[in-house]
């Protein structure tokens, strides 16, 4: 997607050489246009699906996720990194390590939310090494449902997270695969 393309590189800010900080359209300040471009991309890919639900993690995966869930017209569920006071209901959970904060989550969603009749898609903001994804990916299992594929804003291809994601037999879309920050620049699959 090569407006998405050009804002990660215009605009992304590599960190510590391997985490690319995009506050500017999609972390912080949200671009909703770009969003719903983004959004368009995802349903184009998988709209014979059958898609009944977006599955994502909050926070940053809920900005595509809303926006696709808008596309194909489907409820937009995000799981929570803490258990609510509010959520006194059943549970799946599942253990999810964040890469960039290097911590540990326990993060649940509601049993009444995701059913064995589901077809999900699960969209993220990013995939490094594909713990986010595949924690998603086994809350849909527990819960029966079938998983119709990933979508990806940014991928870092230069992490284990595509592979291990199709080594599930997982359909990944990534919008913007990114080959290397070496050197704090940003290097485009294609473009090394
Ligand atoms: P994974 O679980 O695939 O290792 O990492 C993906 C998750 O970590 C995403 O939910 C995203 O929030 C965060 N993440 C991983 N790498 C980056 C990065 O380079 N930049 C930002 N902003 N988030 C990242």
């Amino acid at each position: 997607m090569k407006e998405l393309q050009r804002k990660v590189k215009e605009e992304g800010v590599v960190i510590k050489g391997s985490v690319l900080k995009v506050d500017a359209f999609l972390n912080h300040q949200i671009d909703a246009s770009l969003m719903k471009k983004v959004a368009e991309h995802f349903y184009t890919h998988f709209k014979d699906k059958g898609v009944t639900k977006i599955l994502t993690i909050e926070a940053s995966g809920i900005a595509p996720s809303i926006m696709a869930a808008l596309a194909f017209d489907v409820p937009c569920l995000f799981a929570k990194k803490a258990v609510p006071s509010t959520l006194t209901e059943a549970v799946y959970s599942t253990d999810i390590h964040s890469y960039t904060k290097n911590k540990t989550s326990h993060v649940v969603i509601s049993r009444k939310f995701l059913t064995a009749d589901d077809k999900v898609l699960i969209i993220d903001d990013f995939l490094a090494n594909g713990e986010a994804a595949l924690g998603l990916y086994d809350l849909v299992k527990q819960a029966g449902a079938e998983c119709v594929g990933v979508g990806i804003v940014i991928e870092k291809s230069f992490q284990s997270g595509a592979q291990r994601l199709q080594a599930e037999g997982l359909d990944v879309l990534s919008l913007c695969r990114i080959a290397s920050l070496a050197g704090d620049k940003v290097t485009l699959v294609g473009e090394e």
